[in-house]
């Protein structure tokens, strides 16, 4: 550099990563690494008591930690800050690694480069849980983890880019998704910045096998200034699920790596403290696809249908498609179950609402079916994250500290299930609930209204009609839902 004052003055808005210590840790080169590291250990201790300790899944840390906590957790750190649990995600610990033994440098097939493939997962995994009672068997869940790594490491070995991230990873999937209403984005500090930015490094990276030496013309005012840019082995990784910095409209997509922070020459990008959900509310924030839509609304349906199963009303229709309808097989009857809920219906209900707009609005039909659909597909984050919220933070308050004993019993120690097992009171964890569907229903109906006077002005009323009865439905079955007695999983015990 041959100037000391700094070129770019960032936005006004707060930018987290100057706050004094953990900003610091979060640009450093290692600062992921530091993140990762427990949580690699934590994987390990996982695999370790799955694989070899008590087959009760109540106290073996690779059913109660993952079923129980860590998904209690990573809703609330959603809401409240943003995509945490991939920023610090152990799975792509071995990244670096795959990348540097990786020779190939072949891209992720075109065919496969849309969210069917995340869709298919997370239908996947719910699948599983239900069939082989994940919950219930620490051995099976340890499996799943041990596949977690492999698949990552392979797709990182193979493909240029974070195909696992981007287009494979049902908890990266489900966290891009619910990122959106996070009150944090990655963004840049200065876009005239990027407009002269040669090597565009956020995305390509500042790594090279050998070390290179670049002299940039930066423009500044009054003329232009020279910078000498190093590639070298210890640069980063360029962006892995491609994201472009300048043109980032969303949450969608990010696993808040920082590598962009890091890789960018200029300093120039930040990670910003915003108005929670910015991005729903903005007409083109995401690419209005089939994929990207269904995605956003399936995840809210898979909400609803995941705590259906664990009540009683669940478990009869179940037993209506083994004994009346004659499906003998298990795995059968759930995916009959899950296909109508979590695909089907999704499908044909914003199908359904899409074509009901077009119909009772002047100008609807001057949008097709699909993009419709993406313009009202924003509305099902905030009910969706309501509806997971009231699920997940319910098994978690119930046995918030369960974590303690089935810890000491893991080193050994006696559990001290008496002081540990105390919940939070039921009335209280309701109230939660209600509040949280009813709360993401208003701020659901909020983002609907500005898409249909978004599309339909004068109509708008008439347009947002049958998106609104569609969410109201969806939330009016989640309380009932939510109300009923549920199976506790990783507990031993049913709450009403
Ligand atoms: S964010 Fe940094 S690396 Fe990316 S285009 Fe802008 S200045 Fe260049
Ligand atoms: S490199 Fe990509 S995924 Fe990582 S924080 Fe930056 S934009 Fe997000």
């Amino acid at each position: 550099m041959t100037q000391q004052e700094p070129l770019y003055r960032p936005r006004s808005a707060f930018n987290l990563l100057q706050t004094p210590l953990i900003g610091r840790v979060l640009r450093w080169r290692w600062g992921r690494l530091v993140l990762q590291t427990p949580f690699f250990v934590a994987a390990v201790l996982l695999l370790i008591d799955g694989f070899t300790g008590p087959t009760n899944p109540a106290r073996n840390l690779a059913t109660v930690a993952p079923w129980v906590h860590y998904r209690g957790l990573v809703i609330i750190a959603l809401l409240l800050a943003g995509n945490l649990f991939c920023m610090a995600c152990p799975f792509t610990l071995t990244r670096t690694l795959a990348k540097r033994l990786s020779r190939s440098g072949r891209r992720f097939p075109r065919v496969l480069r849309n969210k069917w493939l995340a869709i298919g997962g997370l239908f996947l995994m719910f699948f599983l849980y239900e069939w082989l009672d994940l919950w219930a068997s620490p051995a099976l869940t340890a499996w799943v983890i041990v596949a977690y790594f492999l698949a990552s490491f392979l797709l990182e070995l193979i493909f240029t880019q974070s195909a696992f991230c981007k287009y494979v990873c049902p908890l990266g999937t489900f966290n891009f998704v619910y990122a959106t209403v996070a009150p944090t984005q990655i963004a840049v500090k200065d876009a005239t910045v990027c407009a002269t930015c040669v090597g565009k490094e956020c995305v390509n990276g500042s790594y090279a096998p050998r070390m290179t030496i670049r002299i940039d013309d930066i423009p500044v005012a009054g003329g232009t200034i020279q910078k000498e840019i190093v590639h070298g082995p210890k640069g980063t990784l360029g962006c892995g699920t491609e994201l472009f910095a300048p043109q980032m409209s969303s949450n969608l997509d990010c696993t808040l790596c920082l590598d962009c922070v890091r890789a960018c020459p200029h300093e120039n990008i930040g990670w910003f403290v915003r108005q929670p959900g910015r991005e729903l509310n903005r007409a083109g924030a995401w690419l209005q696809r089939w994929d990207v839509s269904l995605l956003v609304i399936a995840l809210a349906f898979m909400g609803i249908s995941n705590a259906f199963g664990m009540v009683g009303p669940g478990y009869d229709v179940l037993n209506w498609l083994q004994h009346d309808i004659g499906i003998q097989s298990e795995a059968l009857a759930l995916l009959v179950m899950f296909g109508v809920a979590n695909l089907l219906l999704p499908v044909v209900t914003s199908l359904g609402a899409a074509f009901a707009s077009q119909l009772l609005t002047k100008n609807g039909r001057q949008y097709s079916l699909r993009q419709t659909v993406a313009a009202f597909a924003p509305a099902f984050v905030p009910l969706g994250a309501g509806i997971w919220f009231a699920h997940y933070s319910f098994h978690f308050l119930i046995a918030p500290l369960t974590i303690i004993p089935v810890i000491q019993e893991f080193v050994g120690q006696r559990g001290d299930w008496t002081h540990f097992s105390a919940a939070v009171p039921a009335d209280i964890i309701a109230l939660m609930q209600v509040i949280a569907l009813v709360g993401g229903f208003g701020w659901s109906i909020v983002i609907a209204q500005k898409a249909a006077l978004r599309l339909y002005k004068r109509d708008g009323l008439f347009g947002l009609l049958p998106w609104a009865l569609l969410l109201l439905l969806m939330m009016l079955v989640a309380i009932q839902i939510f109300g009923m007695p549920m199976e506790m999983r990783g507990t031993d015990f049913m709450v009403s």
